[in-house]
């Protein structure tokens, strides 16, 4: 066991001290390489150590490297020293956090970590927290809380009962809604299209002034965080105006939520803490390794009623029982990374991370913008929209950088615009990886007309593995 940990630590390194000098994606050769892992199961067992060569030789070359500090694609944060440290002993350990019977430090470092992540964000003390596998299930457990919440006070007990038979709950998003509240809503049976929409301004805020009147059982979904422009709806604003005993607030702040954290940006958060339940992702902006997310609810005992689950053999305490805030039951221990993670920043070390990367997006934005092309959205957090001109010509140049590789970008349609869509969200970026990941842009951009195809840009550049 010890020379295999030392073995699985020293590739781990290695990978590590390469990811500044590969190329972002995998290179073709190494992706056409992940064929030899189809082998029909042998009968024979391997050892562990030949295992772990075959992953490595096979399977690293063939990630892609948004551990390093030049992923800019969707918004994928890297992994905190503290945190991914941390990790690999909690794999060590192997705890089910599900139940603090069966893992006392579990629990512990998730109590600790929630009191510090509601004080981080300006969220009521003692609100209960779901450590979960992201925003996805974040919303999900939110809005049951919701649900279980608005109907209760209806007198219908949706747990006990479904939703057959029970007050209709209208929901409320805006118009740039995230795809996966969306999907959540489904999966509550709210619905994923009988939703109602608010239009958005020109940076995919919601309109606060375009909000319908509100009447009965209502869900307003707000967004902290757009995922192409990075806006931020105006969370006061609503909350005032929708403000009624049969309003419940939803906040989906997947990445836009840590802003809060900084004192140089939290304005922008202004009212948050008006609402009910908040959502965010840790695995983004934080930093911790895949998988984390947080579902935060004002009334603990909201989420605790959507959630809880007994059973005789389920040794039940006195204290926060982690299984009855979340969806599942075992789960692996996502407060072990989280704690990590803020133990290593601190305060002032979660708002510098934050501040690094929207400034290293407004130098982004900036570089873009002096080479002549345009940048679509205010720059108001990490994230940056760029057009290179007509659709076909923005999409050839994202497809040349992604097979160019010196960094990561992906695409996206803005308002009925073609753009790129750059996403700083790593701890690992510096000045260098965005002055060097600029160059690469506008080298790929100059290369580009209307007339070539994306396939054309592709080859040029492609490098040997
Ligand atoms: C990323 C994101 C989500 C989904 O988060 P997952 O961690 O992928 O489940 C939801 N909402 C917004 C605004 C996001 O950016």
């Amino acid at each position: 066991m010890d020379e295999l940990m030392h073995d699985a630590c020293e590739r781990a390194s290695r990978y590590l001290a390469d990811l500044g000098r590969r190329r972002v994606s995998p290179a073709p050769a190494y992706l056409a390489g992940l064929a030899a892992l189809g082998l029909p199961l042998q009968d024979e067992p391997i050892e562990p150590a030949l295992v772990l060569e075959e992953l490595d030789r096979l399977g690293s070359p063939a990630t892609v490297a948004s551990a390093g500090g030049r992923y800019f694609g969707f918004v994928i944060g890297g992994s905190l020293p503290a945190a991914l440290a941390a990790n690999v002993l909690a794999a060590a350990w192997d705890q089910n956090a599900g139940m603090r019977v069966a893992s006392p430090v579990a629990a512990a470092l998730e109590d600790v970590s929630a009191g510090w992540l509601a004080s981080l964000f300006g969220l009521p003390v003692g609100c209960g927290v779901g450590f979960v596998s992201g925003a996805t299930m974040a919303n999900f457990s939110g809005l049951a809380a919701a649900r279980h919440a608005l109907l209760r006070r209806c007198g219908w007990d949706v747990e006990a009962r479904g939703l057959f038979g029970a007050p209709p709950i209208t929901v409320l998003v805006g118009d740039e809604v995230h795809v996966s509240l969306l999907k959540a809503l489904g999966l509550l049976g709210l619905g994923r299209e009988r939703v109602v929409r608010v239009p958005v301004d020109s940076q995919g805020r919601m309109r606060a002034d375009a909000l319908p009147a509100i009447a009965g059982p209502t869900i307003v979904c707000l967004q902290a965080g757009n995922v192409n422009t990075g806006a931020i709806d105006p969370l006061s604003e609503v909350c005032r105006r929708v403000q009624a005993e049969q309003v419940w607030v939803h906040v989906d702040g997947a990445f836009g939520l840590w802003a809060a954290a900084s004192p140089k940006r939290a304005a922008l958060l202004d009212g948050i803490g008006l609402a009910d339940s908040w959502a965010t992702d840790a695995h983004k902006w934080l930093n911790v390794p895949y998988d984390s997310g947080l579902a935060f609810v004002r009334q603990a005992s909201d989420l605790r009623a959507a959630m809880a689950a007994t059973a005789e053999y389920l040794v039940e305490g006195e204290r926060r029982e982690p299984a009855h805030f979340t969806p599942e039951l075992s789960r692996r221990a996502r407060g072990i990374e989280i704690w990590a993670a803020l133990r290593s920043l601190g305060r002032a070390g979660l708002a510098a991370m934050v501040d690094r990367c929207c400034d290293l997006a407004a130098r982004f934005a900036e570089g873009l913008r002096s080479a002549g092309f345009e940048v679509l959205n205010e720059v108001v957090l990490n994230q940056v929209l760029v057009s290179f001109g007509s659709a076909e010509r923005t999409r050839a140049v994202i497809s040349a950088i992604q097979a160019e590789g010196t960094c990561w970008c992906g695409g996206t349609v803005w308002q009925g615009k073609a753009a790129m869509r750059i996403s700083l969200s790593s701890w690992a970026t510096t000045d260098e990886d965005v002055d060097r990941s600029l160059q690469a842009i506008v080298d790929a951009a100059k290369l580009t007309s209307d007339s070539q195809s994306p396939a054309d840009l592709g080859n040029r550049n492609r490098s040997a593995p």
